[in-house]
């Protein structure tokens, strides 16, 4: 064990996992440091700005059972929605006219040629309604490199999957053990995503079943090693209808997953100074306050909700979700508030890509 002082051990360009571990659990003074020094390396990095990605949930269909997600194919209760064109272009008109500048297409993972000439569709006409002018990121699962080029092709900037851990062992009590749920093959179309020029994104989720300090060490060192350009961190919560809550009083208190997630996006701000972090909506779900703290922690990146409110109650992860009762334009007015109260900008009419990809090439 390393006897420098937390001052001095945050003044380390390159912390060793031991050195994480003493940040993940840091207290009282220290873990005041840890924030302050985020702050700051935020603030002479990548600056005061919050960027918008308007999020529209596409379809809450997938063909796959993460054991933690309430949309998992096995799920009998979510009414299952694929948004219309036009509801579509609708959220992509109203993103534009509020000059986000960026979208995010999330969605279940869905395979079928069908399913992927109709997003190639999609990002060719959104590309006409917003005249090139939007940065558009996909989060639609595992993808073959034909499709993923031909999305590529068709407009998307960005490629958003998590890695959900970067612990194999952890990873298959998260899922069923076959091949459609592989933790190699995730690391791979994560690799394809880089390869094929994607800014890339990943991410992890904080407080699961069975998980240790030590994997979130390993987290924070996977997503360095990876040279990654943009994060999306959140508190694992749980969900009723989903096979991992027969775990739930295994769990650390939702404060404390709440807790971790802070400092896990703050010491990330550290390692990766120029890197895009997003404030997650789960983080809200668990404090009222959550995106603002996650701001103040280090997160540049702010998603207000665009898919139509009709559809929200069936786009649950887990319970709880906020903003599910709002309209596009009260999820914005909300968020524009909380980015103030965080003391940041919101910065309008840019895309905001990741300064990270652009040092790296
Ligand atoms: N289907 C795509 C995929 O899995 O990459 C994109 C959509 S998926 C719903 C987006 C993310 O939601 C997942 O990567 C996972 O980290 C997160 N998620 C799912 N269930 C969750 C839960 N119970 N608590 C917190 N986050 C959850
Ligand atoms: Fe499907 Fe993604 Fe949920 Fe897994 S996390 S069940 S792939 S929507």
């Amino acid at each position: 064990m390393s006897n420098i002082s937390f001052k001095e051990l945050l003044q380390k360009i390159f912390f060793s996992k031991e050195e994480i571990l003493r940040l993940l659990e840091s207290q009282g003074d220290d873990r005041q440091l840890l924030f302050a020094k985020a702050a700051e390396t935020k603030k002479e990095f990548v600056g005061n700005i919050v960027y918008f990605r308007g999020l529209i949930e596409y379809s809450n269909r997938c063909s796959k059972n993460c054991y933690y997600c309430g949309i998992r194919r096995e799920n009998p209760f979510p009414h299952r929605y694929t948004m219309t064109d036009n509801e579509v272009y609708d959220a992509v008109k109203y993103a534009y006219k509020e000059r986000y500048s960026s979208l995010v297409i999330q969605s279940g993972e869905i395979n079928s040629q069908k399913y992927i000439n109709q997003i190639t569709k999609m990002l060719k006409e959104i590309r006409e309604i917003t005249n090139k002018e939007m940065g558009i990121t996909l989060s639609l699962g595992e993808q073959s490199e034909e499709t993923l080029q031909q999305w590529k092709d068709a407009g998307a900037r960005r490629y958003l999957l998590r890695i959900e851990t970067s612990s194999p062992e952890l990873y298959s009590k998260l899922h069923p053990n076959d091949k459609l749920h592989d933790y190699e093959g995730r690391l791979n179309v994560l690799r394809l995503t880089r390869q094929l020029g994607y800014q890339v994104g990943s991410g992890v989720m904080i407080g699961l079943p069975f998980q240790t300090i030590e994997n979130l060490a390993d987290d924070l060192i996977f997503l360095r090693d990876f040279d990654i350009d943009m994060v999306g961190m959140g508190p694992y919560i749980e969900h009723s209808e989903t096979p991992l809550f027969q775990y739930r009083d295994s769990l650390l208190p939702q404060t404390e997953r709440f807790d971790l997630t802070l400092k896990m996006i703050a010491i990330l701000r550290i390692m990766m100074k120029d890197i895009n972090i997003a404030s997650t909506t789960a983080m809200q779900a668990i404090d009222k306050m959550g995106r603002e703290k996650a701001l103040k922690a280090g997160a540049n990146v702010i998603m207000p909700n665009l898919t139509p409110q009709k559809y929200r109650k069936n786009y649950m992860l887990y319970e709880d979700k906020p903003c599910i009762d709002e309209e596009a334009d009260q999820c914005k007015n909300c968020l524009s508030i909380r980015v103030r109260l965080a003391g940041d900008t919101i910065g309008f009419g840019e895309w905001g890509d990741s300064k990270h990809f652009a040092n790296r090439k």
